[in-house]
């Protein structure tokens, strides 16, 4: 009978995580998904702590009570602008957590209730290689963002490496399932693997990163499923999948962004090493024309069309508020306003949307990639506020650069292009760019916030 409970409570979470989900497809919907997906998260736990398998409720308690108080300090001293990088050691506590649990199940196999052992021992072996994949990958992403990690080491004999790690993994997970007493062979997979994940995360550079975390995203709930299967769990292995199959489809999308194959991700062949590039004065000499707020104005001022083109820099701003109040003094004065939104732009998937959607910029003036470009030969001004990589011509043209291949925004090919940002310095690619050169394109030197709000204060004399 309880057990009979505790199935139709499983079955209610994980209704509202496909609930959920289907509710963070579209930002109209979002904020309903999320609190469909927490309460599907709330029954699942509840039922869980029901379960008659449960042995010492002291010890989830303590769990509950310092895992608590670790993500409550991070959460309160994490700047919204290290989203990212909380964002990528949770993927990897996510699998870390899979690949401990995967250890103790085969440490005391006694312990699991009526699993057949092949499930056991396979799930256990799939559990501990893609959670230690993803715990390690995860933490050289953390490293890369914080910008405490640039190495960049490439070449065959790292792809031989990862090749021999991933075989070897396997091969001692095939031996382990057949000899469960071999529990050297059960270390030996989760070390190759954990070798693997930072293998196949440290040649990243460039701009790629952010298809890197939607893999390790992925991975985290793959562990999840697959640790599921090692209890047996439904609920588990329901929102493991899901979050498997979600992560897979914003990896194949972060792909297309980046022009870059899941292959090249897996083997560890990400984009170019930076050769030869040209330098910031071979770039800039001579060749930047900078703008005051009233200059910049008196611009706007004759323009029909305006498109603002957001980045990194305007979440390091926070000047999300300032920009829909200088949208709303063009509006006023009959400009069309659109937003051009890269799928990479930011430091996480929808990172721009978010910003946008908490300053209540309406949806329908945001448009993707593929809807701007098209537009942008025909717009008067171009408002780039802290955007960098996602608007260099060198992904298009220049062969040797480390973000080659990888689709821009279109921004030169407006009649005006005003930058805003603090200096010449590069961005997450750390590659100078021409953009700030061109003819049709002036700076607007200054903190993002601070100069969208000089500009409507220029609209107001
Ligand atoms: P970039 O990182 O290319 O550039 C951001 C720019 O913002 C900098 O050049 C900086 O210049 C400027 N900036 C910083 N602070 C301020 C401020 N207070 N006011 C005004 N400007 C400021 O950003 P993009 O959005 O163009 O590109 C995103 C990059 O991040 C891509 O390379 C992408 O691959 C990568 N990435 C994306 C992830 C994702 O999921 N979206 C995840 C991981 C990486 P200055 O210092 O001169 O002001």
């Amino acid at each position: 009978m309880q057990q009979n409970l505790i199935n139709i409570a499983y079955l209610l979470a994980s209704v509202l995580f496909i609930l959920g989900i289907k509710g963070l497809t579209s930002p109209r919907t979002a904020v309903r998904g999320n609190l469909l997906g927490a309460m599907g998260m709330l029954v699942a736990v509840v039922a869980t702590l029901l379960d008659q398998h449960i042995v010492r409720f002291e010890l989830i308690l303590t769990g509950i009570v310092v895992g608590s108080l670790i993500g409550a300090v991070l959460a309160i001293r994490t700047p919204l602008t290290s989203m990212p990088e909380l964002v990528a050691m949770f993927n990897g506590f996510g699998g870390g957590a899979s690949a401990l649990v995967a250890a103790t199940a085969v440490l005391t196999p006694e312990m699991i209730g009526d699993v057949p052992p092949i499930q056991l021992y396979t799930a256990s072996v799939a559990s501990a290689i893609i959670g230690a994949a993803t715990l390690t990958g995860s933490l050289v992403a953390w490293a890369k963002l914080q910008g405490v990690l640039s190495m960049q080491p490439r070449g065959g004999f790292l792809q031989t490496l990862n090749f021999v790690c991933i075989a070897a993994s396997i091969g001692l997970g095939v031996y382990y399932c057949y000899d469960p007493t071999a529990l050297w062979a059960f270390w030996g997979l989760t070390a190759a693997a954990a070798l693997y994940g930072v293998l196949f995360t440290v040649p990243v550079g460039g701009a790629d990163m952010p298809v890197v975390i939607a893999i390790l995203n992925s991975l985290s709930g793959l562990a999840a499923a697959a640790t599921g299967f090692v209890f047996g769990n439904n609920v588990l292995i329901i929102s493991g999948s899901l979050v498997g199959a979600s992560g897979f489809i914003l990896t194949q999308v972060m792909c297309r962004a980046m022009n870059r194959s899941l292959w090249d991700v897996l083997s560890g062949d990400m984009g170019q090493v930076a050769v030869g590039g040209p330098t910031d004065d071979e770039v800039y000499k001579g060749r930047v024309k900078s703008a005051s707020a009233e200059e910049a104005a008196m611009i706007l001022e004759t323009a029909r069309s305006v498109t603002i083109v957001p980045g990194y820099g305007m979440a390091v701003a926070q000047a999300q508020h300032a920009v829909r109040d200088l949208a709303n003094k063009l509006k006023a004065k009959g400009v069309k306003i659109r937003y051009g939104i890269h799928p990479v732009a930011g430091r996480m998937p929808g990172h721009m949307n978010v910003l946008l959607a908490e300053a209540d910029i309406p949806y329908d003036e945001l448009l993707d990639m593929d809807q701007i470009n098209p537009t942008f030969a025909q717009t008067d001004v171009v408002i780039v506020l802290g955007a960098n990589d996602v608007v260099n011509p060198a992904a298009r043209d220049e062969t040797s650069s480390p973000i080659y291949g990888m689709p821009i925004l279109d921004v030169d090919k407006a009649q005006t292009v005003m930058v805003i940002k603090r200096s010449l310095s590069p961005g997450f690619a750390g590659i100078p760019n021409r953009l700030f050169a061109a003819d049709n394109s002036l700076m607007l030197y200054g903190d993002g916030e601070k100069v969208v709000r000089e500009l409507i204060a220029a609209f107001d004399q």
